[in-house]
């Protein structure tokens, strides 16, 4: 299946920085794999316009549930859609720590992407201490069903699992265990959707760059990536993408 590589500039980009998502475009050759940008809410339409046309998809990193309201600061998914996103990053560690954003509120953010026709990208992961009391398996399967609306069945959409201890942070788990997580996420997607569990994309995201991306994505179930840092400047999400 052709890997799916997302670059979350989180909050990082002025209109300067789009050279580096045309960029992109134009290094990306005919490259095997499905690529996306998620850039800050206040360039995704600029970026939309700029990558029209190229292979490289854009994305919001949030949206809020509702469609629209008194809700000051947010964004809809219809509104990211109408400026051109297709695709949308939710539940990320960041705004599940610095937002408490529960797994209840995931999912109906789901339902807004779907309702607004675009694809969400769910991420799940344990933190260190999680993983320390060898609770990682259960806190990322809990995570997937709680966050997994039924409504995703015959929609398109992918799970990231990034361990919070990962990102940013230059670590990365070793490749036995990502796949032993990606393997209990297959399973529990399979357990929670069916069929249409277990076609869905799960991508790695935490601390990938050029030099580990192509053992990362050689893992089992390992579907593509979800890239942070290293997503900022072409060059280094080029190679990145050249490991898939
Ligand atoms: C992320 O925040 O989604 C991420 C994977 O970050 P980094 O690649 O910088 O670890």
């Amino acid at each position: 299946m052709q890997k799916l590589i997302v670059g979350n500039w989180k909050m990082n980009g002025l209109s300067a920085d789009l050279v580096e998502a045309e960029a992109v475009a134009a290094g990306l050759g005919d490259a095997a794999v499905r690529v996306g940008i998620c850039p800050p809410a206040t360039l995704v339409e600029r970026m939309s316009r700029t990558l029209a046309g190229t292979l490289v998809a854009v994305g919001g990193q949030d949206c809020r549930a509702e469609a629209s309201g008194a809700f000051t600061g947010d964004v809809s998914a219809e509104m990211l859609a109408d400026a051109g996103a297709t695709l949308v990053i939710l539940g990320h560690s960041e705004r599940r720590a610095g937002f408490g954003e529960t797994d209840a509120l995931v999912a109906a953010k789901v339902e807004a992407a779907l309702r607004a026709g675009l694809e969400p990208i769910v991420c799940v992961g344990e933190t260190l201490a999680e993983r320390e009391a060898g609770r990682a398996i259960a806190v990322v399967t809990g995570q997937v069903r709680r966050s997994l609306p039924a409504a995703l069945a015959g929609r398109p959409f992918a799970v990231a699992y990034e361990p919070v201890w990962a990102i940013g942070t230059g670590l990365t788990p070793t490749t036995d265990q990502i796949a032993e997580i990606h393997a209990a996420i297959r399973a529990e997607l399979v357990a929670v959707l069916g069929d249409a569990g277990a076609r869905a994309p799960i991508l790695y995201g935490g601390s990938v760059k050029p030099a580990n991306a192509a053992e990362i994505l050689a893992a089992a179930e390992v579907g593509g990536a979800l890239v942070g840092g290293a997503s900022l400047k072409a060059s280094d999400f080029l190679g990145i993408i050249a490991g898939a």
